[in-house]
């Protein structure tokens, strides 16, 4: 039965999705002024957990993460090889409580002014307005501009036609931990095609997961048991498990100024085509694209394309590489020396760490 529909209040600014990318621009549309509704599908925020958790230490500089979603430091990527090579780089970060750390930023966003609505999915747009459904029931709410940060299969991004075209596949298991650990692990291999084996500490904890390339016919169950029987006495039971898409087309058009919608973070495809990393992008881009978004709402024609510059100057040559070095790693997985392949390609993507 078609229940329904309500018209509610308008707004300057409609964020979809309350993750990193939605909460900061949320927070930083509110904090310009603007009339903000944040709406995601979840019951809480953040929860279910769906990544490996580690973000660069520089990030700290740019957003304040609350204590609580600090679960541990760690000091160096460790990067093993096919032919037995072992690679270490410093890349000091935190392993965080994901759940937390988002939540965190959503509460941030709903100081700052902005209206926080969960179990409530974006579904389709009219012009200036936009069908919800929510607990059950169909509504609408007036927009003015809308912040498409819904993820990797962005619904935001099917109205403008940006989509993402390929993803990397990843599941994890969140194991006990023998002994502790101070740095993140990466195994490259021919059992993870297109992707890689990781283990990132956590406490008394650590993810164990493998990402595989679907095009390039790994298979993911095989791959995670093979790690896992490799990893050995270091890991101990299965406590939690997770999985999802990690976006590794590269950047989209972030924006349509005759439909008034931004996209950010992994519906934008800000996500790093090589290590899959993509919360400082989400974060940092997030609160550019809310600034864009209130400064649009406001009237100001030029804000969309500023966005575009603006995460464009902070990202984007970083990313482009990152594409540019998958398309290669991709094209030549199956011929010739695979560690020589993965050094040019992923050791020579490590800036990321630092950069990001
Ligand atoms: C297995 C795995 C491990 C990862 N590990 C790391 C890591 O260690 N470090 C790192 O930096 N990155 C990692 N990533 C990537 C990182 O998780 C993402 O880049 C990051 O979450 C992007 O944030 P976002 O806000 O753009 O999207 P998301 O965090 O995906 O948030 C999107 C939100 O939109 C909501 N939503 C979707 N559609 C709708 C709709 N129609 N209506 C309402 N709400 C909607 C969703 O419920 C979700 O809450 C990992 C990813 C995966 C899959």
């Amino acid at each position: 039965m078609q229940s329904k529909l309500t018209t509610y209040d308008r707004f300057d600014v409609l964020v979809v999705g309350s993750g990193p990318a939605g909460a900061s621009a949320a927070r930083a549309a509110a904090a310009a002024g603007a009339s903000v509704l944040m709406i995601d599908r979840r019951r809480r925020v953040g929860e279910p957990v769906q990544c490996a958790e580690y973000i660069p230490r520089m990030l700290a500089a740019q957003v304040q993460i609350p204590e609580a979603a600090v679960v541990q430091e760690v000091v160096s990527l460790v990067t093993f090889l096919p032919d037995g090579e072992v690679v270490r780089k410093s890349a000091p970060g935190f392993m965080l409580d994901r759940a937390r750390f988002d939540q965190g930023l959503a509460a941030a966003a709903a100081e700052s002014g902005a209206h926080v609505w969960l179990e409530t999915q974006a579904l389709a747009r009219r012009a200036d307005r936009v069908l919800l459904r929510r607990r059950g029931q169909n509504l609408q709410v007036q927009v003015e501009v809308i912040v498409g940060a819904d993820g990797p299969r962005s619904t935001v991004g099917t109205w403008i036609g940006q989509c993402n075209p390929r993803f990397v596949v990843g599941v994890q298991e969140t194991v006990l931990l023998q002994e502790p650990l101070q740095d993140t692990e990466v195994y490259l291999g021919s059992r993870t095609p297109g992707g890689y084996a990781w283990l990132f500490p956590k406490g008394d904890r650590a993810h164990v997961g493998v990402g595989i390339q679907p095009a390039l016919n790994g298979a993911l169950k095989p791959a995670l048991a093979r790690f896992k029987r490799d990893l050995g006495a270091r890991i101990g039971p299965v406590v939690a498990r997770a999985g999802g898409l990690i976006p590794v087309g590269g950047p989209l058009k972030v924006f349509d100024e005759a439909a008034r919608v931004l996209l950010v973070g992994d519906a934008a495809g800000q996500t790093h085509a090589i290590t899959g990393g993509g919360i400082p992008q989400a974060v940092i881009c997030g609160a550019m694209a809310g600034e864009a978004a209130a400064a649009a709402a406001g009237g100001d024609a030029g804000a969309f394309a500023r966005y575009e510059t603006q995460w464009h100057r902070a990202f984007g040559a970083v990313l482009e590489k990152a594409v540019r070095k998958r398309e290669e790693m991709e094209s030549q997985w199956y011929s010739g020396d695979l560690s020589q392949l993965l050094r040019r390609c992923w050791i020579a993507c490590r800036e990321y760490h630092h950069a990001a």
